[in-house]
């Protein structure tokens, strides 16, 4: 009897071995199918673009289309999957728990984005990209919204209170000010406030709403079980449609990137007048989302950081061929919970608040930009100037959506405080579809570093936790450490 338990008990482990084996290869056939997506996009644009060097939008759209359904599938699994990670994860731990675990994840994310900041600062103030630069600064202007930032600070915190929160899924609330019929001025603050609803999810709002949400539920001990068990459940199911999205990534990404090249101006001129913009960003991005965060992140873990960024590839791959960390966070979070090893508590709370309010790269680059742009314009800079650019960047990285060069909008609030007028925006706008894709792959990265260091620091306080639900319970001891 104890002879065939053996057997048949080898037998198994060398299937499982097997199994593993193969499916390491799997997994990492995919990520790199996605690189050459990556690449294999960009030579097949620029082929595109020797064969015809403007092409018809109608055309563009055709390329596109296999990117932009590969977009559409992970956009829809933003919503379900944010929404049932952060409640069955707040509602699965006690309230001091889920405290010290959010806690711990705003502090790394406001110290990184800080450090982002403080570090691009640095960098454009050394390399004054934009001193001597008559060039881009005749681009022309386009009109843009007028806002005050005080209004734009504000529809972030009403933003965060969605008064209704089916619409806080489709859209997001605007303050939206019009010229006096009455009297001409050009002085906003005398300008007749009204609002508007622009079509955009209000995932700040739906963040939120899902935290209060998960703290109810575990107030209210067995007779939230029932909800809880939803969420939970949904939120597994949306996962396996994740991975089942996510053997899409090499095509999405390759007509992703193949038809932006397509749609682009001509690159020696670009790279002409913002090269060393371009430059200046890129080398802050890299140095701060693979020097500095992995540095920090060993420093804390004690692990390499190398691995783990090894692991997060597909989801780092994936941002910067959607330019989305809203639409990366599906495969950011399977990334993290499958590869990472990550406690599912940790990840479903932490990634969702990442991929919306953490943004290093986004940071990084609304700083240089307003910098740059002040240099272009001959506007000096005082040292309360840099302190207020460092601030508003800040705040504006947060208030950015995860979606394509949402950077680019709140940028005008960061050009604010230097005194410059929205429209200067244009004079960086050639280069910002491929940066957008650098910054993201940054903010992706800087999110999935933060949910490894606060795994790691909430380590003890998750074993002492016994009453776990089964279902998150099972679901961690699949996952390796
Ligand atoms: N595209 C960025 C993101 O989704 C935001 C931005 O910087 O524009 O993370």
């Amino acid at each position: 009897m104890n002879f065939q338990n053996n057997t048949a008990s080898g037998g198994t482990d060398k299937m499982a071995k097997t199994k593993q084996k193969k499916s390491f290869i799997l997994e990492n056939l995919l990520t790199i199918l996605t690189v050459v997506g990556v690449f294999g996009g960009t030579a097949f644009g620029l082929i595109l673009r020797s064969v015809n060097d403007k092409w018809k939008a109608r055309d563009i759209m055709y390329v596109n289309f296999v990117g932009d359904l590969f977009l559409r599938m992970l956009k829809g699994l933003i919503i379900p999957l944010l929404v049932c990670s952060i409640v069955s994860s707040v509602g699965a731990l006690d309230l001091s728990l889920s405290k010290k675990i959010g806690m711990r994840a705003i502090l790394w994310y406001v110290c990184t984005t800080l450090l982002a900041v403080t570090q691009g600062i640095i960098l454009v103030l050394t390399i004054q990209p934009g001193k001597g630069n008559t060039a881009a600064a005749t681009k022309t202007t386009i009109s843009q919204r007028n806002v005050l930032t005080t209004d734009t600070i504000l529809d972030l915190v009403r933003n965060m209170f969605p008064d209704n929160i089916a619409k806080a899924c489709i859209s997001q609330y605007r303050t939206l000010i019009t010229p006096p019929k009455d009297f001409n001025t050009t002085d906003l603050t005398q300008w007749d406030i009204n609002s508007e609803y622009i079509e955009n999810s209000n995932i700040l709002g739906l963040v939120v709403f899902s935290i209060i949400m998960g703290i109810a539920i575990g107030q209210l001990g067995a007779a939230g079980v029932p909800v809880l068990k939803f969420f939970e459940s949904l939120g597994d199911v949306t996962m396996l449609m994740t991975t089942w999205v996510i053997w899409m990534s090499p095509l999405g990404v390759f007509f992703l990137v193949s038809s932006k090249i397509l749609e682009t101006e001509s690159f020696s001129l670009i790279m002409s007048q913002l090269g060393l913009y371009f430059v200046t960003v890129l080398t802050g991005l890299i140095i701060h989302g693979y020097v500095l965060l992995p540095f920090l992140y060993f420093l804390f873990t004690r692990k390499s950081p190398i691995i783990f960024l090894r692991k997060m590839s597909q989801a780092i791959i994936t941002a910067f061929g959607t330019a989305s960390s809203n639409a990366t966070l599906p495969v950011s979070m399977q990334c993290i919970e499958e590869k990472c090893g990550i406690d599912v508590r940790i990840s479903r709370f932490v990634m969702p608040i990442g991929a919306t309010i953490n943004m290093d790269g986004t940071a990084l680059y609304e700083a240089v930009a307003a910098i740059f742009i002040a240099q272009i314009r001959n506007v000096p800079l005082s040292f309360g100037h840099v302190i207020a650019v460092s601030i508003t960047a800040t705040m504006a990285s947060i208030g950015a959506a995860g979606i394509p060069q949402a950077g680019l909008v709140t940028m005008v609030m960061v050009l604010d405080t230097v005194g410059l007028p929205a429209e200067d925006v244009t004079i960086i706008f050639a280069v910002d579809w491929l940066l957008d894709r650098f910054r993201t792959a940054v903010n992706v990265s800087g999110d999935g570093l933060g949910a490894g260091v606060v795994a790691h620091l909430s380590q003890g306080d998750l074993e002492d936790m016994t009453d776990m639900p089964m279902s998150l319970k099972s679901n961690e001891e699949n996952t390796p450490l």
